[in-house]
């Protein structure tokens, strides 16, 4: 793909005409920075695929700014849709398709995964289109998801003509993901709103987050999330010594590991910090001249229970690597 230069602001205007052009622009969202189009033009949608290199089995999330936009893409819309969607901007609800959403959003399936984003300056954007925007994360595929501007200008830099920079995004993981085509509602993705908080408001919901076995949720590929230096959970290989490895840890320092190779996600131990700060620390590590990075379990609870899966994900071994 030619190179092209990327340019990063807030002018909304400028990416209302990128976007209208059928071009690509990387949006703020409440959980990670957005790779979006228009998602009604399957040659804008098709850019996403290319610029990710993501398969085109794996489908995309559309985003629309309200619960009567949700109404004109979907055919059918649950009252727990409406609750949830009341309180919370972290979920994708998965929920069957209209005609107009074409097959490459959803990989022919024929339910659509679509989401209220919870940032000020993406909701605005979605007001003034007169389109919904496909958007799945802003990362090369299978890399860590990014939660700042510079970060999707380190990986796509080059390939994008902008990115509208709404700052750190404040949850800093993927949003939740559930489908409503079950008895149950489903958790397909464990992600920024926690299944505590779901159950809450909707009653008792379903987790089904395999991945391969689980053609439900056809993007959940066990490697994913992965730095490109190998991540082991809760044991240093013997093969390397503390100056070679990065550690991710919930609230306590290493002892032996050097200082500045080590991201304490939350020395107060809260989960929603250390979500935040977690893809940061990820991404920080890869880019240093060490040889494996080593994270801890998290407790399973909360956000928790999503900064396990990503780490899961991210340890698995790749045959290439
Ligand atoms: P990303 O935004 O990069 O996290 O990717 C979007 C993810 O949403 C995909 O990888 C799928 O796991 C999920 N998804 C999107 N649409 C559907 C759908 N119709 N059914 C099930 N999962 C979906
Ligand atoms: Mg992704």
């Amino acid at each position: 793909m030619d190179r092209q230069k990327t340019l990063v602001g807030k002018d909304i205007h400028l990416a209302m005409q990128f976007l209208k052009r059928n071009e690509l622009v990387a949006i703020p969202t409440e959980t990670v920075y957005g790779l979006a189009a228009n998602a009604l033009n399957p040659e804008a949608v098709i850019k996403i695929f290319e610029v990710k290199q993501r398969p085109f089995l794996d489908p995309l999330i559309v985003h629309v700014h309200s619960i009567d936009e949700i109404q004109k893409y979907v055919s059918y819309v649950p009252i727990a849709v409406y609750e949830l969607a009341k309180y919370f901007s972290a979920i994708t609800y998965v929920l069957p398709k209209q005609d107009i959403i074409p097959d490459i959003v959803t990989s022919g399936h024929n339910t659509v995964g679509i989401r209220i984003p919870g940032h000020p300056l993406t909701l605005e954007l979605l007001q003034k289109l007169d389109f919904p925007l496909a958007a799945p994360s802003a990362n090369p595929f299978g890399y860590v998801s990014p939660t700042t501007a510079q970060h999707v200008l380190d990986s796509l830099g080059g390939k994008i003509p902008y990115i509208l920079d709404g700052g750190t995004c404040k949850i800093g993981v993927e949003s939740t993901i559930i489908t409503f085509e079950t008895e149950i509602p489903t958790i397909l993705r464990l992600g920024g709103t926690t299944v505590e908080t779901i159950e809450e408001i909707i009653g008792k919901v379903d987790i089904c987050v395999q991945t391969k076995t689980n053609p439900d949720a056809p993007g959940m590929l066990d490697t994913h999330y992965a730095p490109r230096i190998p991540l082991f959970i809760d044991r240093i290989p013997p093969e390397y010594s503390f100056e070679e490895i990065g550690i991710i840890a919930f609230e306590r320092y290493h002892e032996r590991v050097p200082i500045h190779q080590q991201f304490v996600l939350s020395p107060r131990g809260d989960l929603s910090e250390a979500a935040r700060n977690l893809f940061h620390a990820l991404r920080s590590l890869d880019s240093m001249p060490i040889k494996a990075i080593v994270a801890q379990t998290f407790p399973d609870q909360g956000l928790g229970k999503a900064i396990n899966d990503r780490l899961k994900r991210a340890s698995v071994k790749r045959a290439n690597k």
